[in-house]
């Protein structure tokens, strides 16, 4: 049965899709939101930024209570109790989740529960609970993010060899837990269990963590990671792997000369990036064009090549996060409406909430290096900064990289306390075109940790003040 007919049909729910259909129905159009399970939200709230920040947080405090309060003249016996632990963590995400469910009930988007599959411009066919209908509309949005990719040789048995979903409800604290891949998610799911307990030794095929990051800064964070007990193989990665009994049997392989060694843990988990997800949409078969890595390509105004079909988040090209996916949302439901919508790529900051977090938005050296770019560079440590010292932070530093000629802030990379807040500021810079002393004059309350990013911005003048 064909139904009443929308402006626009967003597929997905996560980051991407919500914000675009709230957006679009605050424009005035007609919206309906599908997503294929009984949850909004996405990958980013159901099992990702969310349930991973809680745990990030829970765990954090854990380490504190053992290790760090000692330091403020603070005696405590602590014991773990992960039950608890988790059920925050769920609330978290339910308290989320459904929030978004009271946002479309707000704003007027209508949630359509089920698999959605295109069947022609102007059509989503959608398979629910309560059987197929099929929504006509004069638009279509595809937000159906991604999946975690696999290693070949690798089975996921969701148990003791899993990914990022599965790391998420361990039921118990692994001895030993091998995490192949030294990104994002699997330093912070590996931080969050060697904070429990666990012994982490992280596989990570490039010879440095956090490829595609500043080299000095993910330098930096390893050392740290290490201080903290977490170990690094680099240039080394997992071939294969076999559960034996409750073991996990890993074939490890080092990237140069090709030797291999066998190493057990008691969890495996592979994180090794995302892939984009379209299986059962329809779009390849009404003519959608994908690229070589599966994602769907869109132009600037991020329509597909199929007139009213449009695409944004995980399922296109560019960074997987969260934040990327809801300015694309936006961006793109703005253009339908016949705004500017713009979203400023070069100004996408990118956290590795780990302790010390690692924040960075913009160039790195590297990048100005390889574009042929002059930069003056300030840095500045939290060690001279009166809030970190205050709080028992001493590591990590900000730094800021400014274009030589005319001092217009290019990037920043800060490793630290709340790196992940303190980017912001230096990215809302970027967005205005500010240079760095615009930065250096700007008033920042004292003691706070944003001071430190104000000594770096005078640091590329070569005038810090307090070091
Ligand atoms: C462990 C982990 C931690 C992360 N931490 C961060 C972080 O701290 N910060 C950050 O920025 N990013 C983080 N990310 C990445 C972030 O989650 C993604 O970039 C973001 O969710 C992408 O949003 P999206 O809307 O494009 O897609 P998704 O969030 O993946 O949502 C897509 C939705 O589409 C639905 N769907 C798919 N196909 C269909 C269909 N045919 N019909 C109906 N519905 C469909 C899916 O069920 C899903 O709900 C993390 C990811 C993981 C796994």
């Amino acid at each position: 049965m064909a139904e009443a007919s929308y402006d626009l049909v967003v597929i997905g729910s996560g980051p991407g899709g919500y914000v675009a259909a709230i957006r679009a129905a605050q424009l005035g159009l007609k919206t309906a939101c599908v997503e294929k399970y009984p949850i909004l939200g996405g990958t980013c709230l159901n099992v990702g930024c969310i349930p991973s920040k809680a745990l990030l947080d829970s765990s954090e405090h854990f380490a504190l209570a053992r290790h760090g309060f000692a330091a403020h003249g603070i005696k405590a016996q602590v014991e773990l109790d992960l039950p608890t632990m988790m059920a925050r963590k769920d609330k978290v995400v339910k308290d989320l989740t459904s929030g978004v469910g009271f946002l479309f009930r707000k704003n007027k988007v209508e949630p359509v529960f089920g698999t959605g599959r295109i069947v022609g411009p102007g059509k989503v066919e959608v398979a629910g609970p309560e059987g197929a209908r099929t929504l006509e509309t004069k638009r279509i949005l595809i937000a159906t993010g991604s999946k975690p990719a696999a290693l070949k040789g690798i089975a996921y048995d969701d148990r003791r060899i899993v990914h990022s979903t599965h790391a998420l409800t361990l039921p118990e604290v692994p001895k030993r837990m091998l995490v192949v891949g030294a990104g994002a998610i699997g330093l912070e799911l590996g931080s969050v269990w060697m904070r429990l307990g666990a012994q982490v030794e992280v596989l990570e095929f490039m010879d440095r963590i956090v490829p595609g990051m500043d080299k000095k800064s993910g330098l930096l964070l390893q050392r740290s990671l290490e201080k903290q007990g977490m170990k690094f193989h680099l240039k080394t990665s997992a071939s294969g792997a076999r559960v034996e009994g409750d073991q996990v049997v890993v074939t490890v392989t080092e990237k140069e000369g090709g030797a291999t060694r066998e190493e057990t843990c008691d969890v495996l988990l592979v994180a090794v990036g995302r892939r984009p997800y379209t299986e059962g949409l329809g779009a390849a078969e009404v003519g959608v064009k994908l690229d070589e890595r599966g994602r769907v390509m869109v132009d600037e105004h991020y329509q597909t090549n199929v007139e009213g079909i449009f695409a944004i988040g995980d399922v296109i090209q560019g960074p997987m996060l969260a934040h990327k996916a809801e300015e694309e949302g936006i961006a793109a439901v703005e253009r339908m409406a016949g705004l500017p919508g713009h979203l400023e790529y070069r100004c996408i900051p990118n956290v590795v909430y780990t302790w010390p977090e690692l924040a960075s938005v913009g160039m790195s050296e590297e990048d100005a290096a390889n574009d042929g770019i002059e930069v003056a560079i300030g840095t500045f440590p939290f060690l001279a900064n009166g809030r970190a010292k205050a709080m028992g932070e001493r590591e990590g530093q900000v730094k800021i990289l400014a274009d030589a000629k005319t001092d217009r802030i290019l990037g920043a990379h800060i490793l630290g306390p709340r790196a992940s807040d303190l980017i912001a500021e230096v990215a809302t810079a970027m967005e205005l075109n500010a240079s760095a002393e615009d930065l250096a004059r700007s008033v920042h309350a004292h003691p706070t940790l944003p001071e430190a990013v104000r000594e770096a911005a005078l640091a590329v003048a070569k005038r810090a003040i307090h070091v």
